[in-house]
């Protein structure tokens, strides 16, 4: 059992403190030689202190502060040095915890360089999820997803003959306004979206959880990852989140992975795979449970889903218009300068008024993506 050297993109946000924890369980097999964060310095200090690492990429605000006082470590900026990061010779796993599209380039040289690549992170599959995994391929890297549905995916398709495969029930909670009617969501505020009822996560996927709009990033998500065709997916609602997602076969056998909400469970698979290994966590417990719920998704209520749906059928540079023009949404939103469901229509105003490029380059996605920020900004300043 060799010791495993891991990188982990955004450790103070909530994916790389879990992924911490996994490691720190189990330190003679995983080393942590790279961190990065943004913003909270304070922690990422303390993370440094614990874990050692070689290597360290921060904002502009912590740059002067580690490369003054960090001695042994090699300082990084986190706004161009990623790449770098990432095709470190030593470095084993790339944990990609950060959000946004500046994963982008990271996860792409990582592929590149043949490393096995851990994405938490959504927004790099859904921009450019064909060419991640084209290049995966095609330079032997392993993308193992940390996403809780696409982890259950992954281990369902485990042994099994691809060709086989009918399709994949997508699991969906439902989010916060699975019982609150639409006619009422236009009085939301921050506070009741933020108030998810069964994974804790950051405030802009909860705001995208809500309105199902993260559900249908993941469809888009899941279509990239195992290369499948849009009408090989299916979204089930399942409010209880026990089942994180199933396959369906040729013969009518639908394999299913079920577990408790916690994402130290595809994070620590991800990191030993092939191999499992005990967590700690609390076994689930079938006589407490009783009984699992399912239910169609409403897509009147919920028109984000099928925005997504039609984003992924038509491909091109609309998966990454669809994710910028949403991010500058739920952020105006989470500031107070728009109500709830301007939110989509924001979404669908800029998705309307793209003009698709149906074979993208990275570059060309990067433009439609900064293209999509403008124009949905200069939305929010227009009247309805
Ligand atoms: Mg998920």
């Amino acid at each position: 059992m060799s010791q495993k050297n891991v990188v982990i993109l955004g450790s103070t946000g909530s994916i790389g403190i879990n992924t911490l924890k996994v490691i720190d369980r189990y330190p003679e097999r995983f080393r942590v030689i790279g961190l990065t964060a943004y913003n909270n310095i304070a922690l990422l200090e303390r993370q440094v202190r614990k874990f050692k690492p070689t290597h360290v990429a921060v904002g502009p605000r912590g740059l002067g502060r580690f490369r003054g006082q960090v001695n042994g470590v090699k300082v990084f900026d986190v706004d161009h040095d990623l790449e770098e990061l990432v095709s470190l010779p030593e470095a084993d796993i790339i944990i990609i915890g950060m959000r946004g599209g500046a994963a982008l380039k990271p996860f792409l040289r990582a592929v590149r360089c043949g490393k096995r690549v851990a994405p938490a992170n959504k927004e790099a599959l859904v921009m450019a999820g064909h060419i991640l995994m084209r290049e995966a391929r095609r330079h032997g890297a392993t993308v193992i997803p940390i996403d809780s549905e696409q982890s259950a995916i992954f281990q369902c398709l485990q042994g099994q003959d691809r060709a086989l495969l009918k399709k994949i029930l997508l699991t969906a909670s439902g989010g916060a306004l699975r019982k609150v009617a639409r006619s009422r969501f236009d009085r939301l505020t921050v506070k009741q979206i933020l108030a998810h009822p069964r994974w804790k996560m950051g405030r802009k996927i909860t705001v995208d959880s809500a309105f199902l709009m993260n559900k249908g990033f993941e469809v888009i998500e899941a279509l990239r990852l195992f290369e499948l065709d849009i009408s090989q997916i299916e979204v089930v609602i399942h409010p209880e989140a026990i089942i994180h997602s199933m396959v369906a076969f040729c013969d009518g056998s639908v394999i299913a992975q079920l577990g408790i909400t916690d994402m130290r469970l595809p994070i620590q698979y991800a990191l030993s795979y092939p191999e499992r290994l005990p967590t700690g966590l609390k076994d689930l417990n079938f006589f407490d449970l009783k009984q699992l719920n399912f239910d169609r998704p409403d897509l009147k209520k919920f028109p984000a889903l099928a925005l997504c749906m039609t984003a992924a059928r038509k491909g091109g540079t609309l998966p990454s218009v669809l994710n910028a023009a949403d991010e500058i949404a739920v952020e105006a939103f989470l500031e107070g300068r728009i109500p709830f469901t301007r939110i989509i229509e924001l979404v669908e105003r800029t998705l309307s008024r793209h003009r698709l490029v149906k074979d993208p380059t990275v570059e060309q996605i990067l433009e439609a993506d900064v293209w999509a920020r403008q124009e949905t900004l200069s939305g929010i300043q227009r009247k309805r």
